[in-house]
């Protein structure tokens, strides 16, 4: 076994603590899965982020059992996917999504997109809530939601997600929603956060500040998001990759190469807009 680094944390509005790099499984089916994640975890991931979508829960949990990492020192995120909207199939959506898993709670449970269309995000979200209290989830959160959806959800219900997962990188900062829920004390995790290859990879810049610092453009990226507290969860199949994205907290990016890399923002417009994409 690799011996484990400790990755830097951030905390929670509900208490816990989120590691501010964390492993992505999407592509991934079970084998894949269950190897990366057990990989992963040996080499000193906390957090691990699937879906229901995903088709990789139960790779996940075998993968989590088979690192031999106590289940305790895991912050294991899953997510609602779109069929499943509404109060009770939530809570079905939630126990299978356990039972795939073989665990007995999510440290944070995601509804994965808003759909606004099926209007039914705040039912879902109040069933969340109330297996919080059951001890079924840790922490509540949302995926691809915007200031307006957060703002439905806090009139409704009261309570703040604590946790945004959306598409961030260098090309799309996102800054205005970012800065919208730090304000109000909910983590920004990025997901696709090394950002499309001919986005970010290889923009110039990043590629001198890869030079200079003596480290991969990747890590360049990483850097760049824990630097700002978000919390990125790049996917890697690859050991070395995988290792390599961990690699990121023994460097500091000045000030001035941070506000170089503001100059590869592509504007909002450029992101996925979650009031008209739907996905089941
Ligand atoms: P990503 O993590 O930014 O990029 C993944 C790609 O980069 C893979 O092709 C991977 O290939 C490669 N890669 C990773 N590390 C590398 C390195 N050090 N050097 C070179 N290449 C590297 O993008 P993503 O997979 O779209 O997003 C990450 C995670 O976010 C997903 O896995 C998923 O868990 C989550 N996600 C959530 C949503 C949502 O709607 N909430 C949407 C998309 C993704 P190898 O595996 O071969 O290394």
């Amino acid at each position: 076994m690799n011996q484990a680094i400790g990755v830097p944390t951030r905390p929670l509005n509900t208490g816990g603590q989120i590691p501010l790099i964390g492993l992505g499984t999407w592509p991934m089916d079970d084998a894949q899965a269950a190897t990366a994640v057990r990989t992963g975890l040996q080499l000193g991931y906390r957090l691990v982020d699937t879906a229901a979508k995903y088709g990789n829960e139960v790779g996940v949990g075998r993968g989590l059992r088979d690192s031999g990492i106590p289940r305790s020192e895991v912050v294991l995120t899953t997510k609602l996917r779109g069929a499943d909207h509404g109060y009770d199939k939530t809570k079905a959506a939630l126990h299978a999504s356990l039972e795939r898993l073989g665990v007995d709670y999510v440290d944070i449970y995601l509804i994965h997109w808003p759909l606004p269309r099926l209007e039914r995000y705040v039912d879902s979200y109040r069933a969340m809530l109330a297996m919080r209290g059951e001890g079924l989830i840790r922490s509540v959160g949302v995926s691809n939601f915007t200031k307006a959806h957060i703002e439905q959800l806090d009139r409704e219900t009261g309570v703040l997600p604590a946790v945004n997962q959306i598409q961030l990188s260098p090309a799309l900062p996102r800054t205005a929603l970012h800065t919208y829920l730090e304000r109000h004390g909910i983590v920004t995790q990025s997901y696709s956060p090394l950002g499309r290859k001919e986005d970010a990879h290889r923009a110039p810049v990043v590629r001198e500040l890869a030079q200079r610092y003596g480290r991969t453009p990747e890590q360049v990226i990483l850097r760049w998001h824990v630097q700002q507290e978000l919390v990125a969860i790049p996917k890697s199949s690859d050991q070395q990759r995988q290792r390599a994205n961990l690699a990121v907290f023994d460097f500091e990016l000045s000030p001035e190469d941070m506000s170089r890399l503001r100059a590869l923002d592509q504007g909002e417009a450029a992101a996925i807009d979650p009031d008209r994409h739907e996905e089941f």
